[in-house]
């Protein structure tokens, strides 16, 4: 995610400062709700110590959503498989959820069954391996939440990261569950021609009552903060990509209409990071469509939903009459950034939440190094530790100071910190200018081969590091 710097643990009213000064109101309205939130509800510490693997498991998820003005109904059927096998109930993370119908391997359950608590649904004494379907109820025109499945405008969108897939529907809602997905819209065809989620479109049909659906099907394992849906009527500018192993890869732009020329830089800047990953990391693009959504109803900077990432314009369009040189170079860096997560953060992903800085340090670097390359090394370098200098200086001087990988926490939403990203990005560069570029490439190879497709910590990405560089720090 790139929304840098503004969730920091500073005094409320500071927070909402600096987030109005960095990022403007939108975000604001984030940090209010946060405060607003720890003030209701009485907040449980998260200690990193703490951290137990999940008793159960998601192997698949197929998902159905039937989008009405109203209400969306959701329809999931899970495979799920007990990894405890001491564990009785299953217990998933569910938050202001209307609870229609659970079915277990096919048979209804009563409400003997399952118990509804304050933030979960727990199912009393499953087996070993079962198909769970569960129907619910949401209702995003009415979510105000900034997270989750909302209506905003015409058009549906979603932000998940870090714990929004829960107010969707009830899941083991946390990184280190991996499962395969496969997405149905159904909408009406009029008001939301375009319907799109992770993965490959898989396939489309038309309804006899003007609605229409489509299947979207992602063969990547990914954690629930990964999903994304939008639904409307938006404009798309096309281009294409043909990988370094001959893979053809549609790219394309969807924008609130009339924006769509001012898509060229971004698509530009999409098909340079996707050259530059394969040439300096030797990482290739793993689907057959990539697509971005930039639309002014975003309410979080960019988001790099696997095959999706979603933008709010403000951080996509850009043209020669209105744009200044560092807008450009904004574009292309955050551009860059979004699609490196596609192996730094979606195929390689984070164990829990205190391994944040694994994805998005060296996410941050990457994107970095990418925009030395194409521009200038000495001018890129110069930006970033000026931006490290402003912000991230300021947070270590103050009582808000903390780790790249902390110990604790209250609400992971205020750990998006300038020290999580860019002091993150600073030890990563520290370890590449002890390693030199050859040994941190064939470290990172060795990272990417031995984690592709799983939940990881910084202290795997260190032992990967300390492998190939033979540093002697780091240990799996
Ligand atoms: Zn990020």
């Amino acid at each position: 995610m790139a929304i840098y710097y503004v969730f920091t643990q500073n005094h409320p009213l500071l927070q909402i400062l600096v987030a109005v000064k960095e990022l403007g109101w939108l975000c604001c309205a984030i940090i209010i709700k946060n405060i607003e939130r720890s003030i209701m509800n009485k907040v449980e510490t998260i200690y990193l110590k703490d951290y137990k693997a999940p008793p159960f498991t998601i192997k698949t998820c197929d998902l159905v959503f039937e989008l009405f003005e109203e209400h969306t109904q959701v329809t999931s059927l899970l495979n799920i498989v007990k990894m405890d096998k001491g564990a009785k109930d299953l217990v998933l993370d569910s938050v202001e959820l209307e609870l229609l119908e659970i079915y277990l391997n096919d048979k209804k359950l009563d409400v003997s069954s399952y118990v509804i608590e304050d933030a979960h649904l727990r199912v009393l004494d499953v087996p070993e391996m079962f198909k769970l379907i569960i129907i619910n109820k949401i209702y995003p025109h009415l979510n105000s939440e900034l997270e989750g499945l909302y209506k905003s405008g015409a058009i549906f969108c979603t932000q998940n990261e870090p714990e929004g897939f829960r107010r969707i529907t009830p899941y083991i809602d946390r990184p280190d569950v991996m499962a395969v997905l496969k997405t149905t819209l159904v909408a009406d065809r009029g008001r939301y021609p375009v319907l799109l989620s992770n993965g490959n479109r898989e396939s489309n049909f038309r309804l006899d009552d003007g609605r229409h659906g489509v299947t979207w099907f992602d063969p990547h394992p990914k954690p629930s903060y990964l999903f994304a849906l939008v639904a409307g009527d938006l404009g798309v500018v096309e281009d294409k990509f043909i990988t370094k192993s001959s893979k053809y890869v549609r790219l394309a732009i969807y924008t609130d209409r009339g924006n769509e020329s001012k898509c060229k830089h971004a698509m530009k800047s999409l098909k340079e990071a996707m050259s530059w990953d394969e040439e300096v990391y030797g990482r290739e693009y793993d689907l057959s469509v990539y697509n971005i959504v930039a639309v002014d109803s975003f309410n979080m900077g960019a988001m790099e939903n696997k095959g999706l990432n979603i933008f709010n314009s403000a951080y996509v369009l850009a043209d020669e009459e209105s744009a200044t040189d560092a807008n450009f170079m904004g574009i292309q860096s955050v551009i860059a950034h979004e699609y490196f997560h596609n192996w730094t953060g979606n195929r390689i992903t984070c164990r829990d939440w205190f391994q944040l800085t694994l994805k998005e340090g060296l996410t941050v670097f990457r994107d970095q190094c990418f925009s030395a390359d194409l521009n200038s090394k000495e001018v890129q370098r110069i930006e970033d530790v000026k931006a490290l200098r402003e912000r991230q200086f300021v947070e270590d001087a103050s009582p808000t100071a903390h780790p790249i990988q902390p110990d604790s926490y209250m609400a992971i939403n205020n750990f998006y910190t300038a020290t999580v990203y860019e002091k993150g990005a600073e030890v990563i560069r520290m370890l590449h200018t002890l390693l030199g570029e050859k040994k941190y490439r064939a470290a990172m190879d060795l990272y990417f081969e031995k984690f592709d497709g799983q939940a990881v910590r910084t202290d795997d990405f260190l032992w990967a590091m300390s492998s190939a560089g033979k540093l002697g720090f780091g240990a799996v």
